[in-house]
């Protein structure tokens, strides 16, 4: 998962973001649930969004 979660940091947060975040706290960060976050990351792979690879 931290892949993922450094690649939804970047979409979320910004492109060049340093700092990452796990998905508990882009969860609290964004106001929604770590599930939504888990749709989000397969939607963008679906997409073929090519920071989720
Ligand atoms: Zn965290």
């Amino acid at each position: 998962m931290e892949k993922d979660e450094i690649a939804l940091t970047k979409k979320m947060v910004n492109r060049g973001a340093e700092a990452f975040y796990c998905l508990t706290c882009l969860a609290a960060r964004f106001c929604v649930e770590e599930d939504a976050l888990r749709r989000k990351i397969r939607e963008f792979r679906e997409m073929g969004c090519t920071l989720f690879r």
